[in-house]
């Protein structure tokens, strides 16, 4: 229509870039799921926390995380995250890095210099592998056993059968602490579908546990089934999509 005139509004956006209002909200929200779903599951909302698994984004976006509170943060690739861990390095104090992706053996060493924890060891050679290349200036590196829960072909991970004798090798390596168990469940549709995998990774935890393995984690539950992993007794969620939205693999 001609002789309207458009006026747009050009005011410069001072302060916030545009992706940290929704960053804020997501964080709250999956804060709010997962004291809704301990609420249900009557249990204290603290011993649950909460990995913001970042892979594919920007340092900036960890960093965006970082001001809102957020302090742990799993990665996926080895060299990615080492670029990130770089340009990161004046918060290295207050953020604890996860690996939580496929690791295979040639590619331990960055990983147990750099990070906190790995979810990932999935068979005893990596865990050896990380126990010898540990700095002895750092303190044991933490990781979990990741179990193929719902016996994916596709999926990497011990044996429920073959998990007790993996743990207690993992748990007598000098420079490791072997906290519990992980694992990535097939997909499921509804809530209750997704508990059962979940529920027996808690059940195969109680039983190492009743072995005589201290182990006090459960890393499990994702953006999808993060209420179901709740229920069944997650003590890590690994939440990715829902805090910093749909990944791009594109380059
Ligand atoms: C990517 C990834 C997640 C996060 O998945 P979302 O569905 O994005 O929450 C969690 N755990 C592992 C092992 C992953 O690779």
């Amino acid at each position: 229509m001609r002789g309207v005139r458009i006026i747009r509004n050009v005011a410069p956006r001072i302060g916030n870039q545009g992706f940290m209002p929704d960053l804020a909200h997501n964080l709250d929200a999956v804060h709010q799921r997962i004291a809704l779903a301990a609420q249900v599951a009557g249990r204290d909302p603290r011993s649950i926390a909460l990995l913001a698994v970042s892979k594919t984004f920007p340092a900036e976006d960890i960093r965006a995380a970082h001001a809102e509170g957020q302090r742990a943060f799993g990665e996926n690739y080895v060299q990615e995250s080492l670029t990130k861990i770089e340009a990161l390095s004046d918060l290295r104090a207050s953020i604890e890095w996860h690996f939580i992706g496929p690791l295979q053996s040639n590619k331990t060493r960055p990983v147990a210099e750099h990070f906190d924890w790995v979810h990932s060891v999935d068979r005893l050679k990596i865990a050896q592998r990380l126990s010898e290349q540990r700095p002895d200036n750092l303190p044991p590196l933490n990781v979990c056993l990741q179990v193929n829960i719902s016996g994916e072909a596709s999926k990497s991970g011990v044996t429920p059968e073959e998990a007790l004798r993996v743990a207690r090798e993992v748990a007598s390596l000098p420079k490791l602490r072997l906290r519990g168990l992980m694992a990535i469940p097939e997909p499921a549709g509804d809530v209750e579908q997704q508990r059962a995998p979940h529920r027996a990774l808690r059940e195969l935890f109680e039983k190492l546990r009743a072995e005589g393995l201290e182990l006090d984690t459960l890393s499990m539950g994702m953006s999808g089934d993060l209420e179901a992993a709740v229920l069944e007794g997650a003590t890590i969620v690994r939440i990715g999509t829902a805090i910093f939205g749909a990944r791009d693999y594109s380059h």
